[in-house]
């Protein structure tokens, strides 16, 4: 980890030019026994009716006294302490952590869910999910999924396909983010097809598993990119805002809520608990504001989307 913030000062010329405008991010992390992953917990009553918060975390580590004084950086980090106070609540609570790709399945298929029921995702794939995040969610069993660029695995501050190897071994569920984190919205047919083909497929021949879903770089999509999701033989595709996804919701435009580096735990706790029937504009109130924060890639890629406009 350590080595990773040295390599911050590339990184810092990004974050100013994106600190106008920017909101939250997140990721947790500690340390802990290891337990095997349960892949859900489906003992609990299930409904129909349900409304599942997908969180989103960016990146899970400690900053120092100069990263902090970056608003950008600030939000699309949370620390592993806060990480791991945020994962044993909802263990404590008796939370039902499902995977992305079962709150999918679930809604295409018109299937219940566990009635408290929540989804943990990350974006870009950082190196801290595999040093941090993951032993947190081998202690309390909790499945997630991360979302790869798959042209920054293995670039400084990435995961390496080891760590995605063995984080995949350990019931962590990879999905795609494209191959070079680029908004689909403002690509040729050509290029997003490439895109959403090379990162498919990188992925599933180093996993031997299919890969089913894609998150959005910076949350776009329209009807054209989704019709061309859906030919690329993807099932779902995630925002990256939005409320709980629901039993009608669309999916390729399945909402996720995003935990910042600022979120307290009061408000952690509003945002997994608050989704219940009858609560429809408390819940959209909470989600406004919490829209547009550019994802931060590092390396190559990320400098490669910058030259053709758009926001890491
Ligand atoms: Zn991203």
């Amino acid at each position: 980890m350590v080595s990773r913030l040295n390599q911050l000062p590339l990184l810092l010329p990004i974050l100013f030019a994106l600190s106008a405008a920017s909101v939250p991010a997140s990721g947790p992390a500690a340390h802990g026994a290891s337990r095997p992953v349960r892949s859900d917990a489906v003992s609990s009553p299930r409904a129909k009716d349900f409304a599942v918060p997908v969180l989103m975390y960016h990146r899970l580590d400690v900053l120092n006294a100069k990263e902090r004084r970056n608003r950008l950086l600030r939000d699309l980090t949370v620390s592993p302490e806060n990480f791991a106070k945020q994962m044993k609540y909802l263990e404590d609570q008796g939370f039902t952590v499902l995977s992305a790709r079962d709150v999918a399945a679930a809604v295409r298929d018109h299937e219940p869910l566990p009635g408290r029921s929540v989804v943990v995702t990350f974006d870009d794939g950082y190196e801290d999910a595999y040093a941090h995040a993951l032993p947190i969610l081998r202690k309390y069993g909790i499945p997630a999924t991360i979302f790869l660029v798959t042209s920054s695995v293995g670039e400084p501050g990435h995961l390496s396909w080891a760590e995605v190897s063995a984080m995949s071994a350990a019931k962590v569920d990879f999905g795609s983010h494209l191959v070079h984190h680029l908004d689909l919205t403002h690509l040729s047919p050509t290029s997003a097809d490439r895109e959403l083909d090379e990162s498919k497929r990188m992925i599933e021949v180093k996993l031997k598993q299919p890969v089913v879903a894609v998150a959005y770089p910076n949350g776009k999509t329209d009807g054209a990119v989704e019709r061309r999701v859906r030919a690329a033989g993807y099932t779902a595709g995630w925002l990256k805002s939005g409320g709980p996804v629901r039993p009608g919701s669309n999916l390729y435009e399945l909402p996720r809520m995003r935990v910042s580096g600022s979120t307290t735990m009061a408000q952690f706790r509003r945002l997994v608990g608050g989704h219940r029937p009858g609560n429809e504009k408390a819940n959209a109130r909470k989600q406004a504001g919490d829209q547009t924060m550019p994802d931060l890639s590092r390396g190559k890629a990320a400098r490669r989307g910058s030259a053709r406009g758009y926001r890491p």
